[in-house]
């Protein structure tokens, strides 16, 4: 499972444009100790490295206006008309000086604008204060997609991440599974043990759930109270019961007691598998995957839980 916090940790990267390599090879020397630094001699090179979607994006871009072929104003445009890329710092960086060529930069959606002949000390100072909000920024993106308790991935990350696979499945084929989770009588844990330990008995399932996976694609998110969910890329109907099977091991094998469930004396989970296998064939998409599961799931409620429905 990746680590909803590496990218916190990462150093920070800057993609410096320019069609002089006298100017690149300046900045570039300027900023490399403290970002990681590409570069592009042209508009078109500038957007290819961007829509390469094996890449991680730069944070920032250090944008020339004029370039043979497309100029810095029309990289700027399609970066900011596509929700991929919308998201980078550009700042201009350019000999042109006139108040409306800088008026045009920022109404294209730059943050700021640096004349040349650059002034090393400006450059440093204004691209680390944009990298600061950047990391701001990107880190309440972040915890906007976890969960506070138990610190997992929550359901809007889930719908994310199933609407962008449900896509790769229409368009390559591969099939995909979901499987629901919800504790078993965990309303009676909570009235007879109190909330604060229901509280941490969520957090060790959340933990156990997620040493249990071990594909870095698999996606373990809380989905609602005591519900968990997992998307599987890549994974068909059979495989995905495999996986249950051993998430509800690793629930049951905790060993938490509860004293007050007619299914078992420790906690567990009851779990429904559902899968969309290769393109073509699925209907209704995400909701509808959602709703399978989640039958799956209360039909393995109705069996008498513990169980993968
Ligand atoms: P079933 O086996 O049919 O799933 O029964 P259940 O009692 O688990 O299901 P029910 O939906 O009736 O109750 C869910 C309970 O989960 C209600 C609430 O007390 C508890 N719960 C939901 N969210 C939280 C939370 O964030 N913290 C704690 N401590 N309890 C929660
Ligand atoms: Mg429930
Ligand atoms: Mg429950």
């Amino acid at each position: 499972m990746s680590d909803p916090m590496n990218a916190e940790k990462q150093q920070q990267t800057i993609l410096v444009v320019d069609d002089e390599p006298a100017n690149i090879q300046a900045l570039g020397s300027l900023l490399k100790d403290e970002y990681r630094i590409q570069v592009a001699n042209s508009g078109e090179k500038a957007l290819a490295i961007v829509r390469d979607e094996t890449q991680q994006l730069p944070d920032l871009i250090l944008l020339d206006i004029q370039m043979p072929g497309i100029d810095g104003y029309e990289v700027c445009r399609r970066l900011k008309e596509d929700s991929r890329t919308d998201g980078i710092v550009v700042i201009f960086v350019t000999a042109r000086d006139a108040v409306s060529d800088e008026e045009l930069g920022l109404k294209l959606g730059a943050v700021d604008y640096i004349s040349k002949p650059i002034s090393p000390a400006i450059v440093r100072a204004r691209v680390e204060t944009h990298m600061n909000l950047k990391r701001k920024t990107d880190m309440l993106e972040r915890y906007a997609l976890l969960d506070g308790l138990t610190g997992i991935h929550n359901r809007r990350y889930f719908d994310e991440q199933l609407e962008k696979e449900l896509a790769r499945n229409l368009r390559e084929g591969y099939p995909l599974s979901v499987i629901m989770m919800d504790i078993d009588h965990f309303k009676e844990y909570n009235d007879n043990y109190g909330h604060g330990a229901g509280d941490k008995c969520l957090q060790k399932v959340a933990h156990a759930l997620t040493d249990t996976l071990s594909r870095p694609g698999d996606t373990l998110c809380r989905y609602g109270g005591e519900e968990f969910v997992v998307l599987l890329p890549d994974s068909d109907a059979t495989g995905a019961r495999v996986v249950a099977e051993r998430l509800r091991e690793a629930v049951e094998a905790l060993s938490l007691t509860h004293e007050y469930s007619a299914a078992s004396p420790v906690v567990t989970l009851s779990l429904g598998v559902a899968s969309v296998e290769p393109a073509g064939q699925q209907k209704g998409g995400a909701e509808s995957l959602l709703k399978r599961a989640d039958e799956a799931l209360y039909a393995a409620k109705r069996a008498g839980r513990n169980r993968v429905g």
